[in-house]
């Protein structure tokens, strides 16, 4: 498989390079350059009772070259991945009663993605991320060195005469995705992670969860400032060559292709697990002569309700149903307040809030701030195919390379609109392939907060959805469906991550000690490694240069915990 951007102007990259890049040269996103793999149905069902990373190896390995990760290794690194999943399911599936009047409906299935390592359903991606790093950087290491040996026929000390391979992540964080990234690459060989993010301006919960991580390549910097100060000092390093290729800065955001790839894994594995709940017997349909037709009569429809910031998560959605997933009759984009892709869906036009000409109107902050974004950078992946062309029921059109460039043309015309006007229109067409898959609902601050309070009450106390959970909740309460619809809701985060606008939800009575997992509660009271750097009261200059400095430092061999960068602001 090879990989191209969707913007056109790059392409023929391998997975490695594709995951080693993250953002295109052109500024478009990686998408897989030859026709998706689509799974038989029978073949997809006869991975009934496998396990998840099982799963996961049949879906990823037709996307990664046999020669860049053999069979045996592949297995073995996604096994790895998901082994720091606290459940046997992984990504387990519950069900919550729904709130109806008459009890009679089918309840919703929550689909919990927050068992690895930080609670949240980005563990997912970024565990298989940093072993992916780790692997090629190492393999890369290691075939230097085999060359080099061989050059110097055997020298006694066999040193590799060649720079190492390494990479240095460098990230911002307003406190709930610097954790995953952290966990992800945390003890991984050849990769440093430095995370920024605003000091004082994040919870307590979130700077601990980050902040106790003891591994030597891990480097958490508080910034004097804001969150967008942090994010524009990240730019500011990136956008430097010299400092960029000198400490071979990478980046890990929901842009890379391995991680919506890994994200797939989900979609298949709650699969059989609602066939499970419905008591559905695959192995007798799979031993019966029952054709698919026949086959797909016999099994529910799903419907999938996603909390929707970057498009990452859904995404994925899409591209398990493009490979075969049967069953799904809609995914549905959940939005908070900040709502783009749900006035895409209604008008056809994604289009930023403009405060006037020019100026956008700044991310609204709501009770759900992992989706608290004003672009959805993921959209343009699906965008590439809805402009190529590619029909919903998921057949792969044939071969046609002016399609893929007329694709890239709509999209790079779309992207330009949108940083110029703030927005952009699609045809009509495009909106209506769009529909045939997804729906949206916009969900408000109270809706959140009263989802979370009433299912707390009426599950009698035993399950609290922590806020973007309850925007997919709301979302899906809000979809019609036929009876004997299973529904389906993603739920990204576990409710101690999220701890005051659950505790403001569920009322007194209900403490954080209550539903907080035992290592969250302990993290709050164990050593924390960060080093601050100081901006003179919050100027951007300053933090960049201390960020600089820390970094430059570190690759110096220089204890930056044990240094100063800057002075407290005196006022
Ligand atoms: C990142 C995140 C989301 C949004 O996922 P996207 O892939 O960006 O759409 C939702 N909930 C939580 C808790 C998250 O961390």
């Amino acid at each position: 498989m090879k990989y191209r951007s969707t913007r056109g102007q790059s392409s023929g990259l391998s997975f490695e390079e594709a995951v080693l890049a993250g953002l295109a040269p052109d500024g478009g996103l990686y998408i897989p350059q030859d026709a998706l793999p689509r799974f038989a149905l029978r073949d997809i069902l006869s991975w009934h009772g496998k396990q998840y990373h099982e799963i996961a190896y049949q879906l990823v390995r037709p996307f990664v070259g046999p020669e860049e990760i053999s069979d045996a290794d592949l297995l073995a690194l996604l096994k790895r991945s998901f082994a720091s999943f606290t459940h046997d399911d992984v990504t387990p599936v519950v069900v919550l009663p729904k709130d109806s009047e008459d009890g009679a409906q089918d309840p919703f299935y929550v689909l919990e993605l927050f068992h690895g390592p930080t609670f949240a359903f980005k563990d997912v991606a970024l565990q298989v991320l940093g072993n992916l790093f780790e692997f090629f950087l190492t393999r890369k290491n290691d075939q230097e060195a085999s060359k080099a040996n061989g050059t110097t026929n055997g020298a006694a000390n066999g040193h590799a005469q060649h720079a190492e391979h390494t990479i240095t992540v460098l990230g911002a964080t307003s406190g709930d995705t610097g954790g995953a990234a952290i966990y992800g690459l945390r003890g991984k060989k050849y990769v440093k992670v430095f995370i920024l993010h605003p000091k004082g301006r994040i919870s307590d919960v979130q700077e601990a969860q980050m902040t106790t991580v003891a591994d030597s390549n891990v480097f958490n910097i508080a910034v004097e400032g804001v969150f967008d100060d942090c994010q524009d000092v990240v730019k500011m390093c990136f956008s430097d060559p010299a400092f960029r290729d000198k400490h071979k800065l990478g980046a890990i955001n929901s842009i890379n292709w391995a991680r919506i790839l890994a994200q797939t894994s989900y979609y298949f594995a709650s699969f059989f697990l609602v066939l499970r709940q419905a008591n559905v017997d695959v192995k007798a349909l799979l031993d019966s002569s029952k054709s698919d037709e026949e086959i797909l009569a016999a099994l529910p429809k799903i419907v999938y309700s996603v909390p929707t910031g970057n498009f990452g998560d859904i995404l994925a959605g899409y591209y398990a149903v493009r490979m075969g997933l049967p069953c799904v009759s809609k995914l549905l984009i959940a939005t908070n307040e900040n709502d783009i892709l749900h006035r895409f869906m209604e008008t056809g036009t994604y289009a930023k809030r403009m405060k006037e000409a020019g100026v956008a109107e700044p991310a609204r902050a709501t009770l759900s701030p992992a989706m608290d974004i004003l672009v959805s950078s993921n959209f343009e992946r699906l965008l590439w195919y809805l402009e190529r062309g590619d029909s919903v029921s998921g057949e792969e059109p044939a071969k046609d390379d002016s399609l893929a460039s007329k694709a890239s043309a709509a999209v790079q015309s779309h992207m330009k609109s949108l940083n110029t006007t703030g927005g952009f229109s699609v045809s009509p067409d495009v909106l209506e392939r769009c529909k045939a898959t997804f729906a949206s609902k916009c969900v408000d601050n109270a809706e959140t907060s009263d989802a979370i309070k009433r299912y707390h009450t009426r599950t009698k106390g035993a399950y609290i959805l922590d806020p973007h959970t309850a925007v997919g909740v709301v979302a899906a309460e809000r979809y019609p469906v036929e009876s004997g619809t299973k529904v389906v809701v993603l739920s990204t985060a576990h409710p101690a991550k999220f701890p005051e606008a659950v505790l403001e939800a569920v009322g007194s009575g209900v403490k954080y000690e209550d539903f907080a997992p035992k290592e969250m509660v302990e993290f709050l009271s164990m050593p924390r490694k960060c080093v601050t750097a100081w901006t003179e009261g919050g100027d951007k200059m300053v933090a960049e240069k201390r960020v600089r400095e820390i970094i430059e430092d570190e690759a110096n061999g220089v204890d930056v915990f044990g240094k100063e960068y800057g002075k407290p602001t005196k006022n």
